[in-house]
């Protein structure tokens, strides 16, 4: 396993609308590696989600660490279990949004608040190709979202609505941060 680099905001590769991985490709050890890479990278920036095109593969790949999720796969020892998204697709069940703070590895050092629909239904494949259709809510439905916009180019930052609500983790903490909120994590 490798530490890959992350593309920072800026770099082309975060806008580019990534490629969808045919069976073979799913299937292929190259695959594997790159997820095991990834699951270890994200843990050593500190992220809970990462996608394939914030390490440089513009592929419709993304994993994330979610509550309760079921299809979590263990792929390196002392490392979380996660979620493992191939060429997904979401359709957005209930339109009602939350919001929440957000930060990116892509964008470090930083978070904003951004409002997601609230419940979504994700399709996608997993490491071995075959097809699953779940449901997700709350946080996990924010987490997914996140990581799946990457797929398309797309950065928290551009869904922004007030642009007052951008920080650097330091203000974050000063003047924005709720007593008793949970720990924001970067995805
Ligand atoms: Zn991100």
């Amino acid at each position: 396993m490798i530490i890959r680099k992350v593309a920072r905001m800026g770099h082309p590769v975060l806008r580019e609308k990534a490629r969808e991985l045919s069976l073979e490709e799913i299937k292929s050890s190259k695959t594997l590696d790159l997820v095991r890479d990834m699951i270890v990278g994200m843990d050593e920036y500190g992220g809970i989600g990462i996608a394939a095109p914030q390490v440089h593969e513009p592929i419709q790949l993304a994993i994330m660490i979610l509550d309760d999720w079921k299809g979590k796969v263990k792929l390196v020892e002392g490392h979380p279990s996660v979620a493992v998204f191939i060429n997904p697709s979401i359709k957005i069940l209930d339109k009602k949004c939350i919001g929440s703070w957000e930060g990116c590895l892509s964008l470090p050092g930083m978070r904003g608040y951004v409002e997601r629909p609230k419940k979504i239904r994700v399709s996608f494949q997993d490491l071995q190709g075959n097809k699953h259709t779940e449901i997700a809510s709350g946080h996990n439905a924010i987490v997914i979202q996140h990581e799946l916009d990457h797929l398309e180019g797309t950065l928290y930052i551009d869904k922004i609505f007030d642009k007052s609500m951008i920080a650097f983790n330091d203000e974050y903490d000063r003047f924005h941060r709720k007593r008793n909120e949970d720990d924001n994590h970067d995805e």
